[in-house]
């Protein structure tokens, strides 16, 4: 990686200085997770000058204590919001082949069948399965990238689970969806992104007294407070 998008103590201390001594700001980012991140790389690609703030480290919050699923749009589906199950699965597909594809690989998801499932719950897996198979053909994804759902797994039931109960085991049913190795490196992955475009990233700074044109800034290091307006 270049130095544009290191981030490290130097770069912190001359840019909290630079913003106490007013240097303007069109967009305060408060929060250091994927949803600040992803903010701040939208916003400084557009040619805005931003700011993201952290009270701790990048990723402190939810966004490294997910289950890392990087979800095809399947459960969307489910609930009949077909609009945002596409753009789940082409969003994953990015991620899978251009974005971050040392970060996400493909999950295998495996359900046994058993004898005392019927017919009626076995067609629904299934249907589910071949549902989230075509989102991902929709989606552009290769099957080399995001296998999809085989039609029969057999074989591969008891290698992928080899534990599964075999009393009463009668096949299973294998879809593969996307996987984060670890959630907090794409937060981080992404605001260093965002830092090679010039937006600024502190962490260990707070956000109080926000206002629609200003902010107060905290060190949390230092403890020194600075207030940040909005560039006219
Ligand atoms: C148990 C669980 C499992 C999940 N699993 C998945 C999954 O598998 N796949 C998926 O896509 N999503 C999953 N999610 C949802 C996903 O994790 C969240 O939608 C996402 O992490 C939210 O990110 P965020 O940036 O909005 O919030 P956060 O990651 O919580 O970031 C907010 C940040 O703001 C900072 N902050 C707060 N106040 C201030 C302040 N005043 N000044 C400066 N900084 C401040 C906090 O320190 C924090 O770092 C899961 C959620 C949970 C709870």
């Amino acid at each position: 990686m270049s130095d544009a998008n290191a981030l490290n103590a130097t770069r912190r201390t001359v840019e909290l200085m630079a913003l106490a001594d007013g240097d303007p700001v069109d967009v305060v980012v408060i929060g250091g997770g994927i949803t600040g991140a992803g903010v701040a790389l939208d916003a400084v690609t557009r040619g805005l000058r931003v700011v993201l703030v952290e009270k701790h480290d990048l990723a402190f919050g939810t966004s490294r204590w997910s289950s890392k699923l990087v979800h095809g749009g399947l459960r969307y589906l489910a609930t009949g919001n077909v609009g945002i199950a596409r753009r789940s699965a082409v969003e994953r597909g990015i991620l899978m082949t251009r974005n971050a594809p040392h970060l996400v690989r493909a999950m295998p998801q495996l359900v046994p069948l058993l004898d005392s499932m019927g017919r009626g719950q076995r067609a629904l897996v299934r249907a589910g399965f071949v549902a989230g198979d075509v989102l991902r053909r929709l989606a552009g994804t290769p099957s080399a990238i995001l296998p999809g759902s085989p039609p029969d797994p057999a074989g591969a039931v008891l290698d992928l689970a080899p534990t599964v109960r075999r009393d009463g085991l009668d096949g299973g049913l294998l879809a593969y969806d996307g996987q984060l190795i670890d959630d907090a490196r794409l937060v981080t992955a992404v605001a260093r992104t965002a830092a090679s475009y010039g937006a600024r990233i502190l962490t260990y700074a707070a956000a109080s007294r926000v206002t629609g044109t200003s902010v107060r800034l905290t060190d949390q290091r230092s403890g020194e407070s600075f207030d940040v307006s909005r560039a006219r």
